[in-house]
């Protein structure tokens, strides 16, 4: 309350966490309150039973919650099936192949691309099959250049370090590619490497990155604003941490199809837009993962638009061989 200070037409104001909330108060609140339980689960430790589940929180330090853009996690718009799949992805209860043995008692829980055993939530954006690996190198590519695109400039430094962490999954730290930068952005870096890579790639950015966009946004009329700039970005991570969930779906599921037939994406882009009022009659629960599939989001990728149309049409192919019957 110390820092608070009431300006001269203030007669009273609401400060939570030490922070005064000036406007939005309703939304801010709410912000609060899903911030609140959100930290409670996250730095509860770990307790795993005699099957190895857990039962309790996420095990993080409090220091290191408080160091994630929230708030611009909480901007990136999202379908209601996007974001129930992001929670199940974080907290680890996706069904996974590793979930999947486990929850149906059966021996076989390699991933479907790479055939390692005990595919978990964690292998989802490192995992080595060659297809994955690409389409991981081309969301890393269409990243770097909205970055450094003339109107939507990022921090030069920033955007080569924040590029080359996330390209090269998670096999250095975010600090040691950050060595030549500033020591705000080094600091920074150190705080991201402490969230962690993956949780990276689930939209979990450090504040001090941001802040660092901030001050070169404040100097420099062709920088993008904070704010902005960190929604943007975390679109983008979910979009390929998304696509690889998408991949691997497709995998499971169409193994007659086989991975992607290359179409054009301006045909794909017009086939989806054909198909869309199919959905969702036309997808049976083996492939409800398609659900998730935001066809109406003006960002929406070529390769989750692929993934779409292919498992669309499968399934209206089924359907239309039902109704010949
Ligand atoms: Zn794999």
């Amino acid at each position: 309350m110390n820092r608070t200070r009431l300006l001269p037409y203030e007669s009273a104001a609401i400060v939570f966490n030490d922070e005064m909330i000036a406007d939005g108060m309703s939304k801010e609140l709410d912000h609060q309150i899903a911030l609140a339980d959100a930290k409670s689960l996250y730095t509860t430790p770990v307790m795993r039973n005699d099957r190895g589940v857990n039962t309790g929180g996420l095990g993080w330090d409090p220091e290191v919650f408080l160091s994630v853009d929230w708030k611009a996690r909480q901007r990136v718009r999202q379908s209601e099936m996007r974001s129930l799949w992001l929670i199940k992805q974080e907290i680890g209860i996706n069904r996974t192949r590793r979930n999947n043995a486990r929850i149906m008692n059966i021996l076989n829980d390699k991933c479907p691309n790479c055939e390692q055993h005990s595919e978990d939530s964690k292998h989802l954006n490192l995992c080595p099959d060659a297809g994955r690996s690409k389409l991981h190198r081309e969301g890393a590519t269409k990243l770097r250049r909205w970055m450094t695109k003339t109107n939507r400039k990022t921090e030069p430094t920033m955007a080569r370090v924040l590029h080359d962490f996330i390209r090269l999954r998670n096999s250095t730290s975010m600090e040691e590619l950050a060595q030549q930068g500033s020591p705000e952005l080094i600091e920074a870096a150190k705080m991201q490497d402490r969230i962690g890579w993956v949780e990276l790639m689930q939209g979990k950015l450090a504040v001090q990155l941001v802040r660092i966009q901030e001050r070169y946004s404040a100097s420099n009329n062709n920088g993008l604003d904070g704010k902005s700039w960190s929604t943007n970005i975390i679109t983008q991570l979910l979009e390929m941490s998304h696509s690889q969930w998408l991949y691997r779906n497709f995998s499971l599921h169409h193994h007659t199809l086989g991975y992607l037939h290359r179409l054009e994406e301006k045909n794909l882009r017009k086939t989806a837009r054909e198909l869309a009022p199919l959905r969702p009659e036309a997808i049976p629960a083996t492939s409800q993962y398609l659900l998730e599939i935001d066809i109406e989001a003006e960002e929406q990728t070529f390769t989750s638009v692929s993934y779409w149309v292919l498992g669309t049409s499968d399934e209206s192919s089924i359907k239309r061989k039902n109704l010949s019957k």
